[in-house]
């Protein structure tokens, strides 16, 4: 398998942006797709902001940089996926909405290309299953902060040829990522041990355990964790983290997944964490303050 040139990813979000940024630096073709214009400014942005952090700390050149940023095109069509070497889903955790992207995809990238889903915990054999190439399908769960977060996880469906996990390595090598491994069941290994932690974190929380602060306090010092578990929880989406409960709580059929009602209510509540300006703490002042 010949290495890619161009890579498409389907949301712009903070994944999608972070997907980006890292390869448009390791000289991939980027085209980036969103639902609105609004979506592909906010990633890029967020791309030349993160890119300019970089500069500063020496750790790129204001060339590469520059030469990046020219590698990444934005787009609301799908037309443009015409002649890309792999897709990259980065979009809502939601089966129907990833299912829907990847059937749009199927009708206008090229034969040879790799659909990958950057799912956080939805099985990738049914995913791949509602495509026409489930062999050319696999998992590739980077982290977030993408540019700084060293590893993938990599799934395998059912159906995942070699060729395509191989693909798989050599992009993660370019990438400069640490890969493991994990079989294709809920949640895969990293979400399936950290987003029961961040849950019961929630849970301790509503039962009146602790304030935000305290919990995160105990974690950060007392468990040595670079952040609290409500910090994380802010960090990565509460609507990101609550579809990861649903999924292994249905999936694994066991109450010990049961989400936290106090997750549910801040989701229903739009306090969505960082990405919305609000969640276990309020980001819309100059420090986070906590919300409970
Ligand atoms: P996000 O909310 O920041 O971004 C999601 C983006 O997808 C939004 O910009 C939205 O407009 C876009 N989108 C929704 N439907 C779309 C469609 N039909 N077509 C194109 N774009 C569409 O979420 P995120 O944190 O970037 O998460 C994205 C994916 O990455 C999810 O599957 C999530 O589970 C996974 N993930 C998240 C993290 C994390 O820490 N947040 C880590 C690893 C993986």
């Amino acid at each position: 398998m010949a290495d890619f040139k161009t890579i498409g990813i389907v949301g712009a979000g903070q994944m999608g942006n972070g997907i980006a940024h890292v390869c448009a630096l390791a000289g991939y073709d980027v085209i980036l797709n969103d639902l609105s214009q609004d979506a592909l400014e906010h990633g890029l942005a967020t791309i030349e902001t993160n890119m300019t952090r970089q500069v500063s700390r020496e750790l790129l050149s204001v060339e590469d940089m520059k030469t990046a940023l020219h590698r990444i095109q934005t787009t609301t069509e799908y037309a443009p996926f015409g002649s890309i070497d792999l897709a990259i889903e980065a979009a809502t955790e939601n089966r129907e909405i990833k299912e829907k992207i990847f059937a749009s995809l199927c009708g206008v990238v090229p034969d040879h290309t790799i659909l990958a889903t950057n799912t956080s915990s939805i099985s990738v054999t049914r995913l791949a299953s509602t495509t026409d190439r489930p062999e050319r399908f696999i998992g590739l769960h980077f982290m977030n902060p993408v540019p700084l977060m060293n590893l993938m996880e990599i799934i395998r469906g059912l159906a995942t040829d070699q060729a395509t996990y191989e693909a798989a390595l050599a992009l993660a090598k370019r990438l400069g990522k640490t890969i493991t491994n994990a079989e294709d069941y809920p949640a895969f290994i990293v979400n399936r041990i950290l987003m029961p932690m961040i849950n019961e974190a929630v849970y301790a929380l509503y039962e009146g355990v602790g304030s935000v602060e305290s919990i995160d306090t105990a974690l950060h010092l007392g468990a040595n964790h670079p952040m609290g578990p409500l910090t994380l929880a802010d960090f990565i989406g509460l609507d990101t983290c609550l579809s990861i409960m649903q999924v292994l709580h249905d999936g694994l059929a066991d109450t010990k997944y049961r989400p936290c009602p106090l997750l549910v209510k801040y989701v229903e509540a739009g306090w969505l964490g960082r990405k919305a300006g609000r969640g276990f703490y309020d980001y819309r002042g100059d420090t986070p303050v906590p919300t409970r």
